[in-house]
């Protein structure tokens, strides 16, 4: 049995009030800019501001916080913060996701996360820069509804869910790739020393990572397929493994991470072997869990492979493996 405050001290030092959330620091970082700088300036102060975070006493006139939703503003308006790039001006319309404005389907106090995050405050947003065929909530992903949240009421809520014990504040959806202006948004507005869960399909662009280092504290990901083959056909997305992995490795280096992976019927051996011995080598110090509870939804049934559950039998092949590569397993 893995030991799971050593793999996630920080999380854990924050939850002891003996830490501090990434953002709040980020928050109390001063960074001078002007909003008519170039963009090529702003990731230049952004990066250097990033490697000596200096934390002030008094919330500054202008924080790394700031510099962040001003690139998160711009990114917007030409939109790629996933690697679908679509470069679409979202203040006017949609790109793959579907997503403009951000939408929250959902908000509340998640009991069914991994034992380490629970109570989770959990907000959903409709929308999503993957369309898988076995999505177990196509309704939310693959459809855009719910309503469009201020910022300042969702802060507050975050306030109220943490006097309700939340432990943390779970970014998903769908994705929350999308809406990265908006979390930065609330944020700003928020004042709660609360850990920030970043969980998602990690189909983030370079950018995206790099608006998340200073923010996030646990990267919750999806590791879904290990090959291109499997996610092109089932997820309708491009070079999965070589976008996954590399945002893998960049969460890795800013966060602390736990990975999910859903075993597939009929792809231990194309998907979860490969992934597994992927975390073994890359980021061993993570923890993984293996997931079971696949099962037949969306149009998982047009697919022959995807048209019935897991076995039991799958599950613990996958398992079995993972336990042999010695792998932090929840
Ligand atoms: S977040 Fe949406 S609009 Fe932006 S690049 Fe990704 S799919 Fe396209």
């Amino acid at each position: 049995m893995s030991n799971f405050r050593s793999i996630l001290p920080n999380y854990y030092s924050i939850l002891e009030e003996n830490g501090i959330a990434q953002y709040i620091q980020c928050k109390n970082s001063p960074v001078s800019f002007d909003i008519n700088e170039s963009t090529e300036i702003l990731w230049k102060k952004h990066d250097k501001s990033l490697k000596k975070i200096k934390v002030s006493e008094i919330e500054p006139e202008t924080s790394l916080l700031d510099l962040k939703i001003e690139l998160a503003n711009r990114i917007f308006q030409n939109c790629f913060f996933c690697e679908r790039k679509c470069n679409v001006d979202r203040t006017k319309t949609s790109g793959n996701c579907g997503v403009k404005e951000a939408r929250i389907s959902s908000e509340f106090l998640h009991f069914g996360e991994e034992n380490v995050l629970v109570p989770s405050y959990t907000i959903f947003f409709s929308g999503c820069t993957f369309h898988c065929v076995f999505c177990q909530n196509w309704n939310i992903s693959q459809h855009i509804g719910g309503l469009y949240v201020e910022s300042d009421m969702l802060a507050n809520a975050i306030s109220r869910r943490k006097n309700d014990r939340a432990r943390n504040v779970n970014w998903v959806g769908g994705d929350p790739t999308s809406n990265l202006k908006y979390i930065l948004k609330v944020l700003k507005k928020c004042k709660e020393n609360i850990p920030q869960v970043w969980n998602s399909n990690m189909y983030c662009s370079e950018e995206t990572m790099k608006l998340l280092n200073g923010i996030i504290d646990v990267y919750l990901t999806d590791f879904k397929y290990g090959n291109d083959d499997c996610a092109k056909r089932l997820s309708k997305v491009d070079n999965y493994t070589k976008v996954i992995k590399r945002n893998h490795k960049t969460a890795y280096n800013q966060g602390e991470m736990i990975i999910r992976h859903l075993v597939l019927p009929n792809h231990v051996k194309c998907c979860s072997e490969p992934i597994l011995q992927w975390i073994n080598k890359n980021t061993p110090e993570a923890a993984v869990n293996v997931m079971a509870q696949y099962r037949p939804e969306y149009h998982a049934y047009e697919y022959e492979d995807m048209a019935r559950p897991l076995s039991t039998e799958e599950y613990l092949q996958a398992k079995n493996y993972a336990k042999k590569l010695n792998i932090h397993i929840m």
